[in-house]
């Protein structure tokens, strides 16, 4: 398994495979002048499993897809056949918002997708229209519905707390694992890409232990679970008897970097190399000129190797050339 200069091992990788949307979360995407990567640059599902080849020959095992929204790929099942026959790859996840999720769970399952996490800030119909612009509770909840027929299992949801707009219902989304046996996990905002998004995930900002302490004072204490892998970005959470789990992921105020076992794919072929920093890696150039999956490999080797620790929040300083709509948190 390749290490990078701090000792962390990096097997996992997230591949975001497109950069366009069907939602505008207030925090993710701005309504006006979105910036797109140009169409020509995409990935193919050919180049995706080449480079996912490459991947586990170097120790690679585990892979998410993301966005934007993975959805919205007409591709997607054709990616996720590719990617879930690379011998070697033990676990494939898919990270959506659900909207799309009841018409190709089924299919998805077939193809190889293992298990989904579905974005789902609140479950009040209004807040959560107000929050993930453009989208509504019903569509996301049939998708959530069709993930659990499909055997898309174990089941996370993540709910990005965002000040004025759902930090209430944090406690109705925890109450859900009281019954279900789903993971619901409670995302600090981050700011990224310094624009209108950014700014609002800087003044929305919620800490978790502020979060915690609601969820405690409504539904009792939440017992702590001993991790089951250590690179889990979520500290994983029990109520009493109940049937779930309530994780809290603080990238702001409990930083996980020591632990990260992450490598980023853009939708437009670059290695990124930490999600809160600009510093990337092309592999799109040597994809499209032919390279074999050794040197492939070798470009993966080196982007592990340049892989940064500890980012600089706290001094106000994030991507400046990226989104989290581009690299899919
Ligand atoms: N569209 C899919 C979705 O919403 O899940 C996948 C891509 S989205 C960028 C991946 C995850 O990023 C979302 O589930 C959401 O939890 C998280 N996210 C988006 N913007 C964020 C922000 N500013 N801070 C923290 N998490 C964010
Ligand atoms: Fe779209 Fe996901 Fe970003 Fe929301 S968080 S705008 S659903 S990419």
């Amino acid at each position: 398994m390749p290490r990078d200069r701090f000792e962390r091992e990096i097997d996992y990788l997230r591949i975001s495979l497109t950069d366009h949307c069907n939602l505008r979360c207030v925090y993710c995407m701005p309504l006006t002048e979105v910036s797109y990567a140009p169409p020509d640059t995409a990935l193919t599902p050919e180049e995706i499993e080449r480079i996912v080849t490459a991947a586990t020959d170097i120790g690679f095992r585990k892979v998410r897809l993301t966005g934007g929204e993975p959805t919205l790929r007409p591709d997607l099942v054709d990616i996720v056949k590719r990617v879930a026959r690379v011998p070697g790859i033990q676990d494939v996840a898919m990270t959506t918002n659900g909207i799309l999720l009841s018409r190709m769970a089924v299919t998805l399952k077939r193809a190889g997708l293992n298990r989904v996490n579905i974005h789902v800030d609140t479950m009040n119909p209004e807040r959560l229209s107000r929050l993930m612009r453009w989208g509504k509770l019903a569509d996301i909840q049939r998708g959530i519905d069709a993930a659990i027929d499909a055997g898309l299992t174990p089941l996370k949801l993540n709910c990005v707390v965002t000040k004025g707009f759902n930090e209430e219902d944090v406690v109705d989304m925890a109450r859900l694992t009281v019954e279900h046996d789903w993971h619901v996990r409670f995302i600090e905002l981050m700011p990224l890409g310094g624009g209108e998004c950014a700014k609002v995930s800087v003044e929305r900002y919620v800490s978790n232990v502020d979060t915690k302490r609601r969820i405690e004072e409504a539904l009792g204490p939440l017992e702590l679970l001993t991790p089951t892998n250590p690179s889990d970005e979520s500290k994983n959470f029990r109520l009493a008897s109940a049937a779930g789990v309530v994780g809290f992921i603080s990238p702001v105020s409990e930083p996980y970097c020591g632990s990260c076992n992450r490598m980023r794919l853009t939708s437009d072929g670059r290695f990124h190399l930490c999600l809160l920093k600009d510093d990337e890696v092309d592999v799109l150039a040597a994809v499209r000129r032919g390279a074999d999956r050794a040197e492939l490999g070798a470009i993966l080797l080196r982007a592990v190797a340049s892989k940064p620790t500890g980012h600089t929040l706290a001094d106000g300083r994030s991507t400046l050339d990226r989104s989290m709509h581009h690299l899919g948190g």
